[in-house]
């Protein structure tokens, strides 16, 4: 078998490689391998949501998102009753006076780097005005951020969360869209442009004289050559282990992340609330006898103690599902291991975690609603931004490190991917992404004071 480019995973980034490459730029003879059903692995485990609020150093990052969305809204007015989206926003809430200042600094940066204006919110006659997500679609959803430092207008527009809160910050070209529909969406669109999808394992990469020579393919049908020119990774928490293939290092951990669905029928989480990240770490509420009790076994004792920050969730669907997503235990980066374990306590504890911050989840602390799970690994690089373009290796390219980010990114990712191998010009912020970042001794240098990474 011959083939132009040979795209290895049918995750969201090897199908919106595919998509961008024979749909957006008419290049023909492109081959996706992948062993198992498109997007299975991690792409539809995700909890689809998507941002422009991203901090620096530099706008990369801003100007990267801002392009993503720019193309999954082009997809959307494509099909917009099959790939909806919401702007419903984006929400970081602190009860910490002394996060103020931090929190003020930062929105002005990422403002300043292209997200759009911050309008801040003092209660005062100077303040612009603030619509809430109840009063605007999709088309007319303001952009940038509105900051909160008041807490009578924090009560007045966010009435769900807790009396402490002191700042709010609601970021607005951020929501959530059906992304895995989106990925199948792409999919379609590729094959019917002529993109081959080959079931089988990538097993070895011929490389010869620096060149792609060819690809071997295991499957149950046997063994299958293809000669090819260019080779696409794609291969998301295998990513690091298909570069070996090759003899290129990739600076990718993979990190177990999960999440969980459960029912709230009472509607203690607004139906339009926007994604919900609480800044400050938590102490779950416990009676006297309850703290006694944990305190005394060693296994128990962490959960009467301070947990650490980042607890998120957000309304799911037309129903009474909601999700949360917390790392109370540091996620442990190594080898990724299938099927990703569940922790049998996430439920629970997200869920007290929850209700400290959303006072009205308390209701179902006497019985816990039927939690599903899933989960799976953010392959992610030391900055966590991704890796795309070209690697070493002639003919060899990368769609990876996508992190906890990879449905929102896929399209902005896969458009510099199909501009880096269709030959067309480069945005400028085509460097901030490449492999070769990391042989920059001052890039380095930068890694050593990186501040924020921006993961959830
Ligand atoms: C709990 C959770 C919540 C998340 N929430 C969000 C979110 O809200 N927003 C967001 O944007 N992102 C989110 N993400 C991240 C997002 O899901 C991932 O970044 C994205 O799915 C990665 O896509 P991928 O195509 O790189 O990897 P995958 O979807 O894992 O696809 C990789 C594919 O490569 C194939 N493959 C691997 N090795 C080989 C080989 N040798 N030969 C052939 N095929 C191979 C695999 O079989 C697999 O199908 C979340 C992730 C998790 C786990």
């Amino acid at each position: 078998m011959n083939a132009d480019i040979v795209v290895c995973g049918a995750g969201i980034a090897g199908v919106s490689a595919a998509y961008h490459l024979a749909v957006k730029r008419g290049l023909n003879d492109i081959v996706i391998v992948d062993s198992l059903p498109p997007l299975t692995m991690t792409s539809d485990k995700s909890t689809e949501c998507y941002r422009n609020w991203w901090p620096g150093p530099g706008d990369a990052m801003v100007r990267l998102m801002n392009r993503s969305i720019d193309l999954m809204e082009e997809l959307h007015h494509e099909a917009p009753a099959r790939l909806p989206m919401n702007r419903n926003g984006y929400i970081f809430a602190t009860a910490d006076s002394d996060n103020i200042e931090t929190m003020l600094a930062s929105a002005e940066e990422i403002s300043r780097l292209g997200a759009g204006e911050l309008r801040i919110h003092r209660n005062a006659s100077t303040d612009l005005e603030y619509v809430p997500v109840t009063e605007h679609g999709l088309a007319d959803a303001p952009t940038g951020a509105d900051l909160f430092l008041d807490q009578s207008l924090i009560r007045k527009y966010f009435p769900h969360l807790t009396e402490r809160t002191v700042a709010l910050l609601h970021a607005r070209r951020c929501g959530w869209f059906v992304a895995q529909q989106f990925g199948m969406y792409m999919l379609e669109q590729a094959l019917a442009r002529g993109v081959k999808l080959v079931k089988g394992k990538v097993e070895s990469v011929e490389v010869k004289g620096n060149r792609i020579k060819s690809v071997k393919v295991a499957s149950n049908s046997g063994d299958e050559v293809i000669s090819t020119r260019n080779f696409v990774i794609a291969a998301g928490p295998l990513q690091k282990q298909v570069g070996q293939m090759l003899g290129v290092e990739l600076p990718i951990v993979c990190e177990p992340h999960l999440k969980v669905m459960l029912n709230d029928p009472y509607h203690a989480v607004p139906r339009k609330m926007g994604l919900f990240i609480w800044n400050d770490p938590v102490k779950l509420m416990w009676t006297e006898e309850e703290s006694a009790a944990l305190a005394e076994e060693e296994e128990t004792r962490w959960l009467a103690s301070e947990l650490p920050a980042g607890l998120h969730g957000r309304p799911e669907g037309e129903g009474d599902m909601i999700l949360l997503q917390w790392v109370y235990h540091k996620a442990e980066a190594g080898e990724p291991v299938f099927p990703v374990a569940l922790d049998p306590q996430l439920p629970e504890v997200a869920l007290r975690g929850m209700a400290t911050v959303i006072p009205a989840l308390s209701k179902y602390l006497n019985q816990i609603p039927k939690p599903f799970m899933d989960g799976g690994y953010y392959a992610r690089t030391p900055e966590n931004r991704p890796l795309i373009g070209p690697l070493p290796v002639e003919g060899a390219y990368i769609n990876g490190g996508f992190g906890g980010f990879g449905m929102m990114v896929s399209c902005g990712a896969s458009d510099l991917l199909a501009k880096h191998i269709a030959g067309a010009e480069l945005p400028s912020y085509t460097p901030a992404f490449l492999l070769s970042r990391y042989d920059d001794p001052q890039y380095q240098e930068l890694l050593k004071q990186w501040g924020a990474s921006g993961q959830l």
